[in-house]
């Protein structure tokens, strides 16, 4: 293939050897010599030159030749992917070493299956050599073998196998960790396989993606796994950054370190935070601000226990707020969205304080849905408070649908067509009683002939008068 008038480097080889340089994209913005310098920038204008593709975008032209050749038998469409070459050696101690011996006489020649796996040998110290060397090239007893070909002195390869080797597939053997005889029995594999749910790390998604399906499709090749995708659904959860915003790193001097905030804020803290800091998928930066937050919020459901009232159940006034939260936590955990689940809770016990009081159901269900972000602080709780069992074992609440919805509603009052005034209404409220409300709240304006009273339910009054 070859676009002389639309790509650099064909435009050049063109030119070097006097070829014809045909225009076969028009610009969107008028008209362009070829001749003078290649026009690359085609994403938007139409095919000229070019037969039955005459006017169309570029992208448009592409289906069509395509359905074209496909109609007269003569090509397919197919997507290529290209791996790109691999370096697939170390020079370290961690790692599978490979299991290669490299003869004077045969070259270099495969261990006998019979003879794997190779395992590294017990070292003092496997830290990385000064001369680049993997640590394994100084263990002589170990480097020094015999030739499975011709039986004379060879050496094993000194290098290992990066980190991919083992986290391709690693999953599949967790299946069947115990098994001797193969990668993991079919009946595991049948139950596992493909995986429902792969998580991981944003860095590693495009790499391990990659990789871990190429794995996967060689081993169902091979007739070793019985499925050709390893997961039915990849997430990766987003970067944490150093507070400044950059990637955390010792050169940039901006690392968090978790033990450090457990120490100083607890377990529940780091996790709370962690899980308020964001939209799973996104990065973000750090904040000790954040950090503080968390911490403020948790000592406040601890001292909520101090007005935690003798009832049951949940109180009248707050039973909506309840149903509502248990909906939009349970939601949100469900679709990862863990930082506005926890935005709802938080907005949940100001009402608590608000309201000065609490209900044994009320601070109940709090603990059941806070548990799984700070399930240590929740667990204390939940015995002083006396609930039975373990919290970690209690039964996720439930909501009704119908007490979701707001009893109480409020509703704009016009005149005509200018809010005028407020007015708090029962939801299900009917046309005469909001309009009755509506006008005793706008009494002063009337001083006309009503012609005509509106009501949108749930929405406004409106009252027009002359
Ligand atoms: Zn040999």
């Amino acid at each position: 293939m070859a676009v002389p008038a639309h790509d650099d480097r064909d435009w050049e080889f063109a030119k070097k050897f006097g070829m014809p340089i045909v225009q076969v994209v028009e610009s969107a913005k008028g008209p362009v010599d070829v001749n003078e310098a290649a026009f690359t920038d085609v994403a938007t204008g139409k095919l000229v030159n070019s037969g039955f593709l005459n006017g169309m975008e570029v992208t448009e032209a592409k289906k069509a030749i395509t359905e074209h050749l496909v109609q007269k038998g003569i090509g397919t469409a197919k997507t290529n992917y290209k791996l790109r070459d691999w370096v697939f050696s170390r020079q370290r101690y961690w790692g599978e070493p490979i299991p290669i011996v490299k003869c004077e006489k045969c070259g270099y020649v495969p261990i006998p299956e019979e003879q794997l796996p190779l395992e590294l040998p017990e070292v003092e110290s496997y830290m990385p050599t000064d001369n680049g060397e993997s640590p394994l090239a100084a263990m002589r007893s170990w480097v020094e073998t015999t030739c499975p070909c011709c039986g004379q002195k060879a050496e094993r390869e000194t290098d290992t196998m990066p980190q991919w080797a083992g986290s391709s597939w690693y999953f599949i053997r967790y299946i069947d960790p115990h098994n001797k005889e193969a990668l993991a029995s079919p009946e595991a594999m049948k139950y596992w396989l493909p995986v429902d749910w792969y998580n991981g790390g944003m860095e590693h998604t495009t790499l391990h993606l990659l990789y871990s399906r190429f794995w996967h499709r060689f081993l169902y090749d091979q007739g070793i796994v019985n499925c050709p995708e390893p997961y039915q659904k990849r997430t990766s959860h987003g970067m944490i950054l150093g507070e400044n915003g950059e990637k955390m790193s010792k050169s940039r001097g901006n690392v968090v370190n978790p033990d450090d905030i457990v120490n100083d804020f607890g377990a529940d803290t780091l996790r709370t935070y962690e899980m308020f800091i964001g939209a799973f998928e996104l990065s973000a930066a750090w904040s000790q601000e954040g950090v503080k937050g968390c911490r403020r919020f948790l000592e406040r459901v601890w001292k909520l226990q101090e007005l935690v009232q003798e009832e049951e159940g949940y109180s009248k006034e707050l039973e909506t707020r309840m149903h509502q939260t248990i909906k939009k936590v349970s939601g949100d955990y469900e679709s990862l969205k863990y930082n506005t689940g926890i935005a709802a809770m938080m907005a949940l016990i100001n009402e608590f304080y608000k309201a000065g009081r609490v209900t044994k159901g009320e601070f109940k269900t709090l603990l059941i849905l806070l548990n799984p972000v700070a399930p240590h602080m929740t667990e204390e709780l939940w015995e002083i408070m006396g609930y039975e069992g373990y919290l970690y074992q209690a039964k996720w609440p439930v909501w009704e649908e119908e007490k979701t919805v707001e009893a109480v509603i409020e509703i704009a009052v016009q005149v005509n067509g200018k809010v005028r005034a407020t007015v708090k209404l029962a939801a299900d409220a009917d046309k005469e009683t909001a309009i009755a409300a509506g006008k005793e709240a706008v009494a002063d304006k009337l001083t006309g002939t009503v012609v005509k009273e509106i009501y949108v339910p749930g929405r406004l009054v409106n009252i027009v008068q002359k």
